[in-house]
């Protein structure tokens, strides 16, 4: 696969040259790999947001357990909680991602961003972004591709594979994409909407992937919340002008290199971490027994 820029540097000094948004060579490079019109990328980008918007929804009004148990409604009932930690935007923050996050736990319909294990983080980031801000859905798809672009980047320059770079490189990428979306959306300059790329990143560095049984559910679930929550405190960080002082380049430099340095049982095998603790070791035990129960007797013999 071709990449669009091998750097952040190179992308900006590209948009500067071409006085072009910072969008529109993610744009043009849609049309290029799918072979497709502008009107169709738009409607394309529109359609994932319609999805990500119906993820959130899903949440808060169908039934979602898990198979496991492990996830049980969580997003109701902190969309519901009479009592707001910080304000009822944040509160919706926290619940939007968790919502749309639990929807793939449960097998329901995500749009992957980057990865399914991640795809709370957007979803949760935009929809609270376009309420309290009154964006236009259009400015919202740019953003879109701004966040594309962003994770066009990271997955050159380190991973955005759990199974590869740990849960850094997932729910990470995902944060650092949604806090460069927040940023251009609120009109920032494109050192600012690097720099928050760069304080998103300093912040989840060294996560590992360790999930529960080797089910995407715990602790993605709650990553989701947390890395929407990371993404708008570095976007706010970063529209006031706070300089992350390591580049952007660097700072996704630095993950790729403690990605590969990272044991394998951090890597979703589910051998480290909560998946190794005690009660981990039992979930994991129990779903195993409940897998081959439910499997037709020619295949557990
Ligand atoms: S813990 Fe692993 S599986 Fe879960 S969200 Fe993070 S990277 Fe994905």
């Amino acid at each position: 696969m071709e990449y669009l820029f091998d750097d952040f540097k190179g992308w900006k000094s590209y948009v500067q040259s071409k006085d072009m948004p910072l969008y529109q060579p993610v744009l043009d490079y849609e049309k290029q790999q799918k072979d497709a019109d502008v009107d169709t990328v738009w409607k394309g980008l529109l359609h994932a947001y319609e999805v990500m918007k119906e993820a959130v929804q899903t949440g808060f009004s169908e039934d979602m357990k898990s198979y496991s148990g492990m996830i049980n409604n969580g997003a109701k009932r902190v969309h519901r909680h009479p009592v707001a930690v910080l304000s009822p935007e944040f509160q919706q923050l926290v619940a939007r991602a968790l919502s749309a996050k639990e929807v793939n736990s449960c097998m329901g319909r995500v749009v992957a961003a980057p990865t399914a294990g991640a795809s709370g983080i957007l979803p949760g980031t935009l929809v609270t972004l376009q309420e309290i801000h009154g964006l236009s859905d259009q400015k919202i798809c740019e953003g879109m591709l701004v966040a594309a672009g962003i994770a066009l980047i990271i997955e050159q320059k380190a991973s955005l594979a759990g199974a590869v770079g740990g849960c850094q490189a997932e729910t990470g990428s995902a944060a650092a994409m949604a806090a460069g979306a927040i940023v251009y959306c609120l009109g920032g300059d494109i050192d600012q909407i690097f720099n928050a790329v760069a304080i998103t990143v300093q912040c989840m560095l060294g996560l590992v992937c360790d999930p529960v049984a080797g089910l995407v559910e715990v602790p993605c679930v709650v990553r989701n919340a947390s890395a929407a929550a990371i993404a708008n405190s570095s976007a706010q960080i970063a529209l006031a002008g706070v300089d992350a002082v390591i580049p952007v380049d660097e700072c996704v430099e630095a993950m790729g290199e403690i990605g590969q340095s990272m044991e394998a049982k951090y890597k979703e095998t589910a051998m480290g971490g909560l998946a190794a603790t005690l009660t981990g070791q039992k979930i994991s035990k129990r779903v195993l027994i409940d897998d081959i129960e439910i499997l037709p007797d020619e295949e557990v013999s």
